[in-house]
């Protein structure tokens, strides 16, 4: 086999995912998770070729994670058809407008966006050290979840708040799920039988982590994420939007500290919040059918909030040509898109349960009657697709 696939690297704080991905064939060779890193628990997984398998790592950091790595991907034969390493890191400030090789400046540049993702970038920098180390030989590249955000026009970015603390401390809103975005909009303008350079979508990635983006012409110009992940829609355990002022609130009422009300807004909120059950939308969705309240109230918050947030964002396109949905929720969750399509009927949509109802549990196709226009549709993201297709292209 030739060198033409590419390894991709996702670190997490606790956790590397990864995979082996041919950009032209868009064959998958293997992919998987390392999780629970830093612990007696932590463990490998993966699947070659559809088999799964699994390997105790105890103890093991990033680093000896990506050593058993590599010894997996020895045993499968692949490491001599790797031709390069694509991480992904998460947060690129305004230093990275698109993906770039890794050199010195470009890991001075991520170490200098460390105070945007406190948690993310030094674990992502990790990630790319150990590699270079494992992988000597191989160029190694970064793809950013902000970097497709940066065509953003500054109205959309910038906090009404005063403008030394963008200047000297760069507090603007930055955005997120970017490859992401990236992806499905090239697919659905393929799907729509769109030029991408004369298209106007809006998107919405629904995951654990939701999102939304009104996309231009191939660029994000609007997007509901900020300065950090918490901002915008409800998500699996974030609030999204509140009112900033809840923070005092907090303290005075509850006496909460700032740690506390970050983690009760990033990790006890959102879907989980208000259901008081999961963050799961699997769960929530059965919940409700069984008649749970607090669920079916989560529900609501979650598509109202969506809806609203698409409708608003619409003014940055001036018009809509399809409404994507994406994400593990996005992709599978029917009554989810039926109620956002169905509150956004101001717009033209008309859903058709036949076609809504057919991609229940993945598969993509427009989810509107067929002589609609603007369309819905549904798009599978692929983000790991993406990265090799950068890191592909910026070997080449
Ligand atoms: P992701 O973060 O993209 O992997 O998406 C995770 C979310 O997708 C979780 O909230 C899951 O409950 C949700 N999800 C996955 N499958 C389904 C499904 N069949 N119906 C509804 N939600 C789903």
């Amino acid at each position: 086999m030739s060198q033409e696939n590419i390894l991709i690297i996702n670190c997490g704080s606790s956790s590397l995912k990864f995979a082996v991905i041919n950009p032209q064939t868009e064959e998958e060779f293997i992919n998987g998770l390392a999780e629970r890193l830093g612990s007696p628990e932590a463990g490998l997984r993966w699947k070659i070729n559809g088999e799964k398998g699994k390997q105790a790592i105890a103890d093991a950091d990033h680093d000896a994670a990506i050593g058993a790595l590599l010894s997996l991907l020895r045993d499968a034969n692949l490491v001599e058809t790797i031709a390069a390493v694509g991480h992904r890191v998460v947060h690129g400030g305004e230093s990275f407008k698109e993906s770039c090789l890794v050199t010195d400046e470009a890991m001075q540049a991520i170490e200098d966006c460390t105070h945007l993702a406190p948690l993310h970038n030094p674990a992502n920098l990790t990630g790319i050290r150990v590699a270079q180390k494992y992988f000597p030989e191989l160029p190694q590249t970064v793809v950013f979840d902000t970097s497709f955000h940066q065509t953003m026009p500054k109205q959309a970015y910038m906090y009404a708040l005063p403008y030394s603390l963008y200047r000297e401390h760069g507090v603007r809103r930055y955005g997120f799920h970017g490859t992401s975005y990236r992806y499905v909009a090239k697919q659905a303008c393929e799907m729509l039988g769109l030029e991408e350079n004369n298209s106007a979508l809006l998107i919405a990635h629904l995951g654990n982590g939701a999102s939304a983006s009104a996309v231009l012409n191939g660029e994000s110009v609007d997007t509901t994420m900020g300065l950090t992940p918490l901002e915008g829609l409800v998500m699996g355990t974030r609030s999204g939007d509140v009112d900033a002022n809840l923070f005092s609130f907090l303290n005075k009422e509850c006496g909460y500290d700032i740690q506390q009300i970050t983690d009760l807004l990033n990790k006890k909120s959102g879907l989980l919040g208000i259901s008081e059950l999961s963050n799961d939308c699997r769960t929530i969705e059965e919940a409700m059918e069984e008649g749970h309240e607090q669920a079916t109230l989560a529900m609501d918050v979650f598509c109202y909030v969506l809806a609203k947030k698409l409708a608003g964002m619409s003014v940055a396109l001036g018009r809509i040509d399809g409404l994507v949905f994406t994400g593990g929720i996005g992709e599978n969750s029917d009554i989810i898109r039926k109620r956002v399509v169905e509150m956004m009927s101001i717009f033209g949509f008309e859903l058709s349960e036949e076609l809504n109802l057919k991609h229940r549990f993945g598969g993509e196709g427009v989810i509107t009657t067929n002589e609609q226009c603007p369309k819905a549709l549904v798009v599978a993201t692929n983000e790991e697709l993406m990265i090799a297709r950068d890191t592909a292209a910026l070997i080449a």
